[in-house]
């Protein structure tokens, strides 16, 4: 019989829990909220208690288990599984790999979430298992994962394909990671929300400042949805957003020479538009050769990416 494979998206909110076949398929998935109480000590406890507590309900025996994958929002050495740092969660040197195994009693893989939904995706989802890929995820901040050869690129200590922090704008905004201008604060929601704020103050009479006042708050989607009602600050704040975008994967593209740029996460839901302006820029900034021989596509998936991912982590490495 085939047998299960555990995969965890672990998120500042939720945490996701799936079973997983050996062909990538969810069996069974849930979430369980992240106790982020005193540091995040009682993260791995209570996600492996909701684990037993599921593999009891179904009736499943813990032999037919291969391996837990585990994807983490932070810096992550795949190698030990050792996590430096996830500020969302409140972990800072977490042997994770090591107290996973011991509290499980089963083999552990851990990785870094961004580059589990790419592994995710391209199993299961838009990459169709390319060789080369590159994937970005659009949320609250900016993550990416890059394949090359059909393996995920980790880097010396796992930082590789944090394609959030590449500068884009030295004189910009504050990051972060404590640096100046980079992708994340332009592109990511928080990014597209701050250009709106600097267009409100410029603009006291606009159409976005008047939204802004009324509601009393702005977000991303509702920045894209004047957009699409021929809002013309809009329009440009998703212009040069989108032009961002496409500036920084092609300077990616030009060092892997991808056949797939998957473009995912909250923002990437804002439509085929948004995505064909994020391919003009692409092709603008790209040399043909580079260009001509990739697709930019939305990512499939959605918040399963990362389950399937960390299964295939599993999968992978066994
Ligand atoms: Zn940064």
């Amino acid at each position: 019989m085939s047998k299960l494979i555990i995969g965890i998206d672990i998120g500042g909110t939720a945490i996701k829990i799936g079973l997983i076949t050996e062909d990538g398929d969810i069996k069974n998935k849930w979430e369980i909220p992240t106790n982020t109480d005193d540091n995040g000590t009682y993260i791995i406890k209570e996600t492996w208690d909701s684990i037993q507590e599921k593999l009891t309900r179904f009736n499943i025996e813990e032999e037919s288990l291969l391996g837990i994958g585990i994807g983490v929002p932070g810096f992550t050495d795949v190698e030990s599984g050792y996590i430096y740092e996830a500020v969302n969660i409140g972990w800072k040197d977490i042997d994770l790999l090591s107290q996973f195994q011991n509290i499980s009693n089963l083999p552990v893989f851990v990785a870094n979430d961004a580059n589990i939904a790419a592994l995710g995706e391209n199993w299961k989802g838009a990459g169709q298992q390319a060789k080369h890929l590159i994937a970005v995820t659009l949320g609250t901040g900016i993550g990416g994962g890059i394949i090359v050869n059909g393996s995920l690129l980790n880097g010396v200590n796992g930082t590789a394909g944090e394609i959030g922090h590449i500068t884009v704008d030295p004189n910009g905004h504050l990051c972060n990671c404590g640096r100046k201008g980079c992708f994340e604060t332009i592109s990511s929601a928080t990014g597209i929300v701050r250009q709106a704020l600097t267009q409100i103050d410029k603009y006291p009479e606009s159409r976005l400042a008047k939204h802004y006042q009324q509601v009393g708050e702005i977000t991303a989607k509702d920045i894209f949805d004047l957009a699409n009602k021929g809002d013309s600050i809009c329009e440009q704040i998703i212009h040069h957003t989108a032009d961002v975008i496409g500036y920084v994967i092609s300077n990616l593209a030009i060092t892997i020479n991808p056949e797939k740029i998957l473009i995912g996460g909250g923002v990437s839901k804002a439509g085929e538009k948004f995505i064909g302006l994020i391919e003009g820029s692409f092709k603008k900034y790209s040399l043909p050769r580079v260009s001509d021989i990739c697709e930019v596509k939305v990512a499939q998936l959605g918040n399963d990416a990362g389950m399937i991912g960390a299964a295939y982590l599993v999968k992978e490495n066994l």
